[in-house]
């Protein structure tokens, strides 16, 4: 297991002033911003090729005030972003970090851009929960394969050092807490080890160690993993050992729609453009628009552990933008049917109760009133044949728990005090935490 070696002498097969641990957008972002600096970043990656959770995911960054976002005429300020985290944190984020986070996505998303050459563009056909303005930036393909590859090409040309293939094994600090460097382990097993001045941590949470799951997150123990199986709660491990504070632990994104059983993400979008989801009994059992995350707990708690995204031609037009769910129509996941009862019967659920359902979220719509569990349906989402339907369960996407970091990124420890030369980045550090 990973741990801390408190031994500042010995050998070191070199000597850098700055090292990070994990190649994926933090780690890469934060060394590209080193390079900027004048300050040389190694970069210590388990993998051959990067991927990360960067690479499995949408790939969508939230910026508020971006040139994107004007260029479209959409009003957004980091006030309002900032707000709206904290309206989905019921006013509990650290307003320092939710600062730092509102007011650094537009520069981060245009240096990206102006910089590196990434093609950021603002998705403008659906909103998502939480958010009062347009603000999603996402790459042509809307996929995180796309970020991270481009990301690795930045890297490259910034001719910045990624040491692929390298574990970090243990780290090496003084007694007091000081980080010395990092003994990592080649592929072939060869251990070296390599001194810093300063370390960031960009190794992410610990949604790959399933003995960590199951002790800090127990109701997504046996829930699919869709994150990167590579992240195995590095950090936390070495946090505790050194005496930082770790917070939030059983704290996690979800993600109430993912293909099942071709474990494929379908966008969000179907729900939020006024898609349903049923159960086996052809019954809803949450208001959907709640937010994806919060819904895999959901979907997970009914029979079989399944629900069906319910939503329309309409609707599978907007999602078709994303690469996966083209992917999930290619492997057949998506079911179609001219009527309800048709959708019904191809679903395999009770037919009866998905019509009295059906009916009665027409009457809700009439009537302009919330149905039993506060979801407003709008006129305008009206669905109309041909329906659509595919069979998702929920995931644990990423945990979220984690090192607790001031606006700067530098780790905090113990009784509030920071250490000299420990930062964290992404999802090794806590999250903004949300209910
Ligand atoms: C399916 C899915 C969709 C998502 N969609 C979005 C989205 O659209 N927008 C969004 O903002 N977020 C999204 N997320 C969350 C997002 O992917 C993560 O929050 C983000 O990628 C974290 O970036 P990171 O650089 O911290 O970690 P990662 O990208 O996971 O990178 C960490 C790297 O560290 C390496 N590593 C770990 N331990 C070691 C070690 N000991 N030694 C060496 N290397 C190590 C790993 O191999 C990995 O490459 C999604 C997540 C998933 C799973």
């Amino acid at each position: 297991m990973s741990a801390v070696t408190f031994d500042s002498v010995g050998e070191w097969n070199a000597q850098v002033p700055l090292l990070i641990v994990g190649a994926g957008a933090a780690g890469i972002c934060a060394a590209l911003a080193a390079k900027e600096s004048r300050v040389n970043a190694v970069v210590i990656e388990r993998d051959s090729v990067p991927s990360g959770s960067t690479g499995l995911s949408a790939g969508l960054i939230p910026a508020a005030d971006t040139r994107f976002q004007r260029a479209k005429g959409i009003a957004d300020s980091p006030e309002r972003f900032a707000a709206d985290i904290q309206g989905k944190a019921n006013g509990e984020a650290p307003p320092a970090i939710v600062e730092a986070v509102a007011c650094g996505s537009a520069p981060l998303i245009e240096w990206l851009s102006d910089r590196h050459a990434l093609p950021f563009e603002l998705v403008e056909n659906f909103n998502y929960p939480g958010h009062s303005a347009l603000r999603m930036h996402g790459l042509p393909s809307r996929t995180g394969r796309e970020l991270i590859d481009r990301l690795r090409n930045a890297a490259e040309l910034s001719e910045i050092v990624l040491l692929t293939g390298s574990a970090a094994d243990r780290l090496i600090a003084e007694g007091d807490g000081l980080v010395r460097g990092v003994e990592i382990v080649r592929s072939d097993g060869t251990r070296e080890r390599i001194g810093c001045e300063a370390l960031i941590l960009a190794c992410n949470g610990y949604g790959g160690s399933p003995e960590l799951v199951r002790r800090f997150i127990p109701e997504m123990a046996d829930a699919l993993y869709f994150g990167h199986s590579g992240n195995r709660g590095d950090a936390v491990l070495w946090g505790q050992a050194l005496g930082a504070e770790l917070a939030c632990l059983g704290a996690y994104q979800g993600h109430g729609s993912v293909a099942t059983p071709h474990n494929t993400l379908i966008t969000w979008a179907v729900i939020m453009e006024g898609g349903i989801q049923i159960n086996a009994q052809g019954q809803r059992f949450c208001d959907e628009t709640h937010g994806y995350s919060e819904q895999a707990a959901q979907v997970l708690r009914q029979p079989g552990r399944i629900a069906w995204d319910v939503f329309d031609a309409r609707i599978a037009s907007v999602a078709r933008q994303f690469e996966d769910f083209q992917n999930a129509e290619r492997a057949g996941a998506i079911v179609m049917a001219e009527s309800v009862d048709e959708l019904a019967a191809n679903m395999r659920v009770p037919a009866e109760a998905f019509a009295a359902e059906w009916r009665n979220i027409e009457a809700l719509k009439k009537r302009g009133e919330v149905d039993r569990y506060g979801r407003r349906f709008s006129v305008e989402q009206h669905l109309m044949p041909p329906f659509c339907a595919v069979k998702v369960t929920g995931a644990l996407f990423h945990t979220q728990g984690g090192l607790v970091i001031d606006a700067t990124g530098r780790v905090k420890r113990k009784g509030g005090n920071l250490f000299r030369n420990l930062f964290a980045a992404g999802g090794a550090a806590v999250g903004i935490p949300t209910e």
